[in-house]
């Protein structure tokens, strides 16, 4: 159901322009994170859904690795701010293998503070990969940010995010390479793995999550400056519901 859902076109237009962007918030009495079910009646997963996203990553019942390798292409910097966070786009070309599937990078996004949680604790940042089949399967990298030293690809989208909603523009002159916003540049890189769901309306289902519990340290002044263009853009967590949840071995 879920892969006839999404064709693989409409999946970049999905994550990146939700259907009705401007009717949702997070923290609005009306509007925000609690009443999303209730908005528009293809958010009702939003309330219903009992596979959601995020989690406490704390929480796993399970252990066990699977073959999942990272192999994405430093581009040109192309960079939106959608309303509701900070997104840099990717051509065709960087691709993610998780359990023997492939799946495409399309856009990384941003929250303040992360959304999943490790045992209670968010961190100041997260960055989320976005990945998608050609059959529309969806696969999320998540990684956290915590201050210390400053980090130089963090810093291109620092410097290049707009500061109000604006459409997708390349940057003139800057190269972008994804991977150095992974731990140790994304070598052996070990992360929890679960089934959930898009973060943001409509709260899909059928999501490969898989969320990186080690830190990557950015500028303290660079989460600020993420913060200030976001503001708190991070969904409450949601309840597990029995679901797998694989930890690292
Ligand atoms: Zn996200």
């Amino acid at each position: 159901m879920f892969r006839k859902f999404f064709t693989s076109a409409a999946i970049a237009g999905l994550i990146a322009t939700p259907a009705v962007a401007t009717d949702w918030t997070y923290e609005d009495p009306e509007t925000g994170a609690d009443r999303w079910g209730h908005l528009h009646t293809d958010f009702e997963m939003c309330e219903r859904g009992i596979m959601q996203s995020p989690i406490d990553i704390g929480h796993a019942n399970a252990t066990g690795e699977i073959p999942v390798s990272v192999n994405w292409q430093e581009g040109p910097l192309t960079i939106l701010n959608t309303g509701q966070t900070v997104q840099a786009n990717f051509a065709a070309g960087s691709t993610m293998m998780s359990g023997g599937k492939t799946f495409n990078l399309v856009q990384v996004h941003f929250h303040t503070p992360s959304e999943h949680a490790v045992n209670g604790e968010r961190y100041p940042l997260t960055a989320h990969f976005v990945h998608a089949s050609d059959e529309g399967e969806l696969a999320v990298l998540g990684v956290m940010y915590v201050a210390g030293e400053s980090h130089a690809e963090m810093q291109k989208l620092v410097d290049a995010a707009p500061a109000q909603a604006a459409e997708a523009a390349t940057v003139e002159g800057v190269m972008f390479d994804p991977a150095m916003l992974l731990p140790d540049g994304g070598d052996e890189i070990e992360f929890y793995r679960y089934m959930g769901s898009l973060t943001t309306p409509p709260c899909s289902e059928g999501v490969n999550w898989h969320v990186v519990p080690q830190p990557v340290e950015v500028g303290a002044d660079q989460l600020a400056a993420m913060e200030s263009v976001m503001g708190m853009n991070a969904r409450p967590l949601q309840l597990l519901n029995g679901r797998l949840l694989v930890a690292p071995e």
